[in-house]
């Protein structure tokens, strides 16, 4: 077994404190990472906290992982020692259903693998990447160009591929109007991908602050949600919403600002379930919709655009012992979009 050093969150009471636990041995399919940086996604406090289900505990949250290299098992084709190299949500899946045989290994119909907060295929918890080094199956792990900065490709594993996947899925592009409701970690991955694929896109926040940095990002307008002229001004108009709001909000209030045909996309995941009342969906033909992070190949294919379009995550480097204060800041909305951890900290 692996001696590693982690933070995990002893019960669901519990803060994150320093960890020392076992990963498996390098198998002869998998591959090592030296854990450089880690991201930090609302997903992870969500889940620290019990916020969706009971989770398994002790927890070591983390799925924004990019590393290096630094074992691989003798059947290992595609990568070799000194690689950088990412992990995402993922760590197996059934890899047999129509789903995995697919590339949507998010999707399998008998269960994919979490990072963390699940189990492996033996029963043993999975740890994540608030950790010194990880172990996967290297059909799970993905190659990270060169050419990027490496704290800022880590948040594209998650806040990049759960925007990248819904906006290629529904073709978003030019002629599009295209909404990002939350300017957070995943918004502003949103706002990008949007730009980049041509939509118009407007930034839709509770937060005034965040005007400059909306346009800065490349969006081309910003709606305060709490000014009503401004809100007037945009009903009925977009094409689709890309919604990353992480707590309860007035799914009405959003939908009537949806063009007739629009479709609102939830990749936020609030602990309580939605309000749609149908006469929301009934004038205009609008859909609900959602999509979850993405699949291998897909994951791959949107780390190589960013690569050929120089786009990364806007972060704010931390020092793990500060993780707890981040994620007040996170919940108050004060992310400038995405903390890293800086593993060296560990
Ligand atoms: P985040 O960085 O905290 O961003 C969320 C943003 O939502 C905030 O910055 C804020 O933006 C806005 N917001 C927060 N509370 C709000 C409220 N009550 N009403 C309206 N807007 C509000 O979080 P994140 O890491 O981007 O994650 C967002 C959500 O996506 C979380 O629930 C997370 O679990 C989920 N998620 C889902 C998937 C998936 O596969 N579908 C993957 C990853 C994460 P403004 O200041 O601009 O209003
Ligand atoms: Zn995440
Ligand atoms: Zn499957």
């Amino acid at each position: 077994m692996i001696q590693t050093k982690g933070y995990a969150a002893q019960t669901v009471e519990s803060n994150l404190a320093p960890w020392n636990f076992e990963r498996r041995d390098v198998g002869p399919d998998d591959v090592q990472l030296e854990i450089i940086y880690c991201g930090v996604c609302h997903s992870d406090l969500h889940q620290i906290r019990n916020d969706w289900f009971p989770g398994i505990f002790p927890m070591v949250p983390g799925h924004e992982i990019v590393g290096k290299v630094i074992q691989t098992g003798a059947r290992v084709k595609k990568f070799k020692k000194g690689d950088l190299a990412g992990v995402g949500c993922l760590v197996d899946s059934c890899r047999e259903c129509k789903n995995c045989k697919k590339g949507l290994e998010q999707y399998c119909l008998n269960g994919s693998v979490p990072t963390y907060n699940g189990r492996n295929k033996d029963g043993s918890p999975t740890y994540g990447g608030y950790s010194n080094n990880i172990v996967v199956h290297e059909d799970f792990v993905l190659h990270v160009s060169e050419k990027l900065s490496l704290a800022a490709v880590a948040p594209l594993l998650c806040a990049g591929i759960t925007t990248y996947s819904p906006l290629r899925y529904w073709k978003v592009g030019k002629g599009h109007k295209l909404a990002v409701l939350g300017l957070g970690g995943l918004g502003h991955m949103g706002v990008k991908f949007g730009v980049s694929f041509g939509a118009e896109v407007t930034v839709l926040s509770t937060s005034p602050s965040k005007e400059k940095d909306a346009r800065a990002l490349g969006a081309h307008k910003f709606v305060l949600t709490s000014d009503s002229a401004q809100v007037e001004a945009v009903k009925e108009t977009f094409d689709f919403i890309l919604d990353t709001v992480s707590a309860k909000h007035d799914m009405s209030f959003y939908l009537s600002l949806l063009a007739t045909n629009g479709t609102h996309i939830c990749v936020g995941a609030p602990p309580e379930p939605h309000l749609i009342p149908a006469f929301a969906l009934m004038g205009g033909r609008k859909s609900v919709s959602g999509s979850g992070i993405g699949g291998l190949p897909e994951t791959q294919e949107m780390l190589d655009y960013c690569a050929e379009h120089d786009i990364v995550s806007d972060i704010e480097i931390i020092d793990i012992k500060n993780i707890h204060p981040a994620y007040e800041r996170m919940v108050k909305g004060d992310v400038r979009y995405r903390f890293v951890i800086d593993m060296a900290t560990l």
